[in-house]
């Protein structure tokens, strides 16, 4: 019988990239939100393999970017904590013609790093066939352990980005209960699922702005669960906007958030969503922490 091994596997790179996808395919159910806008993750978060011979403790983290404001020192160190403490590093790329210059930032970060890499060529499902002329560029610009093309969302590859990882896994002990999916409470996980129909349903500009707390929820057996979270937005101009003419954009982010909270609690739900404004809550320490997003 072969020996239990587990290992912390960090996955990092660019936005948009198809990481927090990458993780939720990985372990099998959504603990990361995702978006076809970029830095919509802002925190590092945990997604757990578990088998009878191997743990895996994925952390996913916010994109390697050029930090601009305190939210983005606080994404860019929850990247830089993350490396410290993981055996292996999986970095992300998607098929393209060319490097964007944010895949040189990356490379540039995990050119200082000692630790094995797997690079993970993603969206092959794009273009199928480019992946070959990139691995050839990639080549030159940096080494690898090894490298895998695959598709996040449709599932193509993953298997082998899982036996990969078992290959490099030092043997050592399960870190935690067989059932643990991540390390995020519930609260966050409502709150996330509220920011991302958020990227879904406005424009550019106000995902950014907003920053989405749960504040109260409340199992009730024989009725549905209550849960009431407020989105925070900066400017009294983008509350009126995700409040939308006679409430409807409300009414339509609630029912979209609504039906993907119930599938995490697995009971039926009364979402109670407020929208309110803080002026300027990413340059605000204060904010930052009472938000979650600075420690
Ligand atoms: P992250 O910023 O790196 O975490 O990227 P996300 O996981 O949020 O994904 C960014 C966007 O790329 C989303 O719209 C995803 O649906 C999309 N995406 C992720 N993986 C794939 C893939 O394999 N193929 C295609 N076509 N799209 C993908
Ligand atoms: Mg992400």
């Amino acid at each position: 019988m072969s020996a239990f091994k587990s290992g912390y596997v960090g996955i990092v790179g660019k936005p948009n990239v198809g990481k927090s996808t990458l993780l939720n395919r990985l372990v099998g159910q959504k603990v990361a939100i995702t978006s076809s806008k970029p830095q919509t993750t802002r925190t590092r978060i945990m997604g757990v393999l578990t088998d009878k011979d191997y743990q895996i403790v994925f952390i996913d983290t916010p994109g390697i970017h050029q930090p601009e404001d305190q939210l983005h020192q606080f994404m860019m160190r929850e990247i830089d904590d993350t490396i410290k403490d993981v055996d292996i590093i999986l970095f992300m790329t998607e098929v393209s013609p060319k490097t964007h210059p944010e895949d040189q930032l990356a490379i540039d970060y995990l050119k200082k790093i000692n630790k094995p890499i797997l690079w993970i060529l993603n969206k092959i499902d794009q273009n199928p066939g480019a992946d070959l002329a990139e691995i050839r560029r990639y080549k030159d610009l940096f080494v690898f352990m090894d490298y895998l093309s695959i598709s996040a969302l449709q599932g193509t590859g993953c298997d082998r980005v899982i036996s990969k990882i078992i290959e490099l896994l030092p043997e050592g002990p399960q870190f935690y209960p067989e059932d643990t999916l991540t390390d995020r409470t519930e609260r966050f996980l409502i709150a996330e699922l509220i920011r991302e129909k958020v990227y879904d349903l406005l424009r550019q500009e106000i995902p950014y702005s907003v920053a989405v707390v749960t504040e109260e929820v409340q199992e009730r057996p024989d009725k549905k669960n209550y849960v009431k979270a407020v989105i925070y937005v900066e400017k009294d101009s983008q509350k009126g906007i995700l409040i939308g003419g006679k409430g409807q954009m409300l009414k339509k982010l609630g029912q979209e958030a609504r039906k993907e909270i119930e599938i995490l609690l697995q009971k039926q739900v009364y979402l109670d969503l407020w929208v309110k404004v803080k002026k300027n809550w990413r340059k605000n320490p204060v904010a930052l922490k009472e938000f979650g997003l600075e420690g």
